[in-house]
């Protein structure tokens, strides 16, 4: 298991260790943190404040958040400032994301507090890892064969052309050791008190890839949120036309990424 972030080189930043006695001296590698509307799943549009965590253990090639990935940015926070921030929000829903939130130190805490103090938790996660946190909402976002990194896909993204080609293929071997952990997505689900399972579509072969893996799962239909791959308000509605009636036929929720449609792909939203 990958205990801290890694840098697009593949190092490990932080050191395994045993989580401080203390709470207040956790300490978070956070990217962003910001008040908005939720873009995807079940509770689109409910205001929410977001913590994005900086790390993550895979490298999907269109990951649209590569700063906390591929070339992952922070600053420290203590678990206790994060939880007073999202006090301070003044909203109802708090946001776990990254990167993976899951691969941190201490992050079985800060969930736990989070929920303590009478907010309502997402954590948003590819469902990779799975320590004890309890959520309100469970979000998982798993990886199948189409995030692989390829070369030939990572040189189509233009904001990955820095990658060394030795880098790439580090993580493509990684990434594909790590990205489906069906026994820790079935522990997460059980944990938590909701979830969704979304799933990123790009073509028809990842769509009878993503069949295999709700039946593998043993998920109800119901459960299955299917999200168009995009970072364009263009590109989600090319690939709308055929996943929607897709779904239908399925019963799955097709999950439109409303963020992209509302604010276009950039951070803070
Ligand atoms: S799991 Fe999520 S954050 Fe990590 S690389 Fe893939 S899309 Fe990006």
């Amino acid at each position: 298991m990958q205990s801290g972030p890694i840098s697009a080189r593949g190092v490990t930043a932080f050191e395994p260790a045993e989580p401080p006695a203390r709470t207040e001296q956790l300490k978070f590698p956070v990217s962003e943190i910001f008040n908005s509307r939720q873009g995807e799943g079940k509770l689109t549009g409910v205001p929410s404040h977001f913590i994005r965590l900086a790390g993550c253990n895979l490298r999907c090639w269109f990951c649209d958040t590569p700063y906390a990935s591929w070339n992952p940015q922070s600053e420290s926070y203590s678990l206790d400032d994060l939880v007073q921030g999202a006090i301070d929000s003044t909203l109802q829903h708090v946001v776990l994301t990254g990167g993976e939130p899951l691969m941190f130190r201490g992050i079985e805490r800060l969930t736990e507090k989070i929920r303590r103090v009478g907010l309502h938790l997402t954590i948003e996660t590819a469902g990779t890892l799975a320590p004890n946190v309890v959520a309100d909402l469970m979000s998982l976002s798993p990886k199948r064969f189409g995030s692989q990194p390829t070369i030939e896909k990572v040189e189509q993204v233009p904001h990955l052309q820095e990658i060394p080609l030795p880098t790439i293929e580090r993580w493509q071997t990684l990434h594909e050791s790590r990205r489906w952990k069906p026994q820790a997505i079935q522990k997460l689900i059980a944990d938590s008190f909701d979830s969704q399972v979304k799933f990123v579509v790009d073509n028809h072969a990842e769509a009878a890839d993503v069949e295999q893996a709700v039946s593998e799962l043993q998920l109800a239909a119901d459960q299955v949120w299917i999200m168009p791959q995009g970072v364009t308000a263009e590109g989600l509605e090319e690939h709308a036309r055929w996943i929607r009636p897709w779904c239908e036929a399925l019963g799955f929720h097709f999950c439109d990424r409303q963020q992209i449609h509302w604010y276009g792909n950039r951070p803070g939203t």
